[in-house]
């Protein structure tokens, strides 16, 4: 593999370099006929240095093999790539902006979740400091990096990302997206908000079956199934959605969605459960009905979405 040097240790950025230095320990990705390194340097001569702002957090990796640097001057001296896994996008800044000018010619691959507009403005910074610069979305929690399932989706520099990928296989799949920068972290963020609605929706759902003594783990044994099964009609439902024709017979109403969401309502305030999850969603079937598409497909609330553009 490469020398890189990891800036944040969190749950997230601990999981990354563990990755880094188990594969070099292995030697699965070792390129150069060396047998692998124990971190540090090694026989490659390949270095995995890590930093975290506070003290404290890298005794594991010191153990495995890496090499900690005291100061943020200090991680930066090599030249392998720079992996930032921070906690926002206003930290990657703060830890980067009083080094920039040492980062002339550098790779840099943030991990850390920014918003799409967020990963573009440090696209242009890089780009201005003679940084080559790659933005990553990891669709995966900490014990899931470096195993299967675990998704890392890339956009911004190509170069990067094919120079780089054998450190970026290592984490899980990598996809890159394309050149704009904020393309990993808008499909990221998309799915997210499907994420957070779902989990949302089930624990409305435990709320409901708990009022009558049902557990929410006996609950989940019969949601999960279920709502898996659902995420088979997502390709109908983007089929509709790309033609924008919502007049199929085989589609669900407006107006019959309209009636299942209050009735779930009912059933919800019956329980003393108040529905607050639910409410955002009727509202945007029922403002698609008073505009006159009661009949059409319920899908159409991508319509109400995408009008306010
Ligand atoms: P943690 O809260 O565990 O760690 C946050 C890290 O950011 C710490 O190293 C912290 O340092 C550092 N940090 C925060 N603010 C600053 C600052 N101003 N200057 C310097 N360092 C700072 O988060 P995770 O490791 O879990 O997540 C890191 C990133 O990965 C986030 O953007 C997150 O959204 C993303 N991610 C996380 C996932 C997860 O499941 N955990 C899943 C997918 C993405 P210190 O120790 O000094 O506080």
């Amino acid at each position: 593999m490469t020398s890189s040097t990891f800036l944040g240790l969190g749950a997230m950025g601990t999981a990354l370099a563990t990755a880094a230095l188990d594969t070099d320990n292995t030697g699965v990705t070792d390129g150069t006929g060396g047998t692998g390194v124990n971190g540090g340097t090694g026989n490659t001569g390949r270095t995995v240095t890590v930093w975290n702002r506070s003290a404290g957090r890298a005794g594991q990796l010191r153990e495995r093999g890496a090499v900690v640097a005291g100061s943020i001057e200090e991680a930066v001296a090599g030249d392998g790539v720079i992996v930032a896994c921070l906690l926002d996008h206003r930290s990657v800044h703060d830890v980067l902006d009083p080094v920039a000018a040492r980062l002339a010619g550098r790779t840099l691959v943030n991990l850390t979740t920014t918003t799409p507009n967020q990963a573009r403005e440090l696209a242009t910074w890089a780009l201005a400091h003679d940084i080559d610069y790659l933005d990553g979305a990891i669709m995966a929690v900490p014990a899931m990096i470096g195993a299967p399932g675990s998704v890392i989706l890339y956009s911004g520099s190509t170069t990067a990302f094919d120079t780089y990928r054998p450190l970026l296989d290592c984490w899980g799949e990598s996809s890159h997206l394309g050149a704009d920068a904020g393309l990993a972290a808008l499909l990221d963020l998309a799915m997210l908000s499907g994420m957070y609605t779902m989990f949302a929706g089930f624990t409305h759902g435990a709320a409901m079956v708990g009022a009558d003594g049902v557990s929410a783990t006996e609950f989940a044994s019969r949601a999960a199934p279920f709502l898996a099964a659902m995420t088979g009609a997502l390709a109908d439902a983007a089929a509709v959605i790309d033609a924008r024709d919502y007049s199929g017979e085989d589609q669900q109403s407006l107006e019959f969605t309209q009636s299942a969401l209050d009735t779930i309502t009912q059933a919800s305030l019956d329980q003393a459960v108040p529905a607050d999850v639910l409410r955002p969603i009727r509202d945007l079937v029922r403002r698609q009905i008073a505009a006159g598409h009661g009949k059409q497909g319920a899908d159409r609330i991508f319509e109400e979405l995408r009008s306010v553009r």
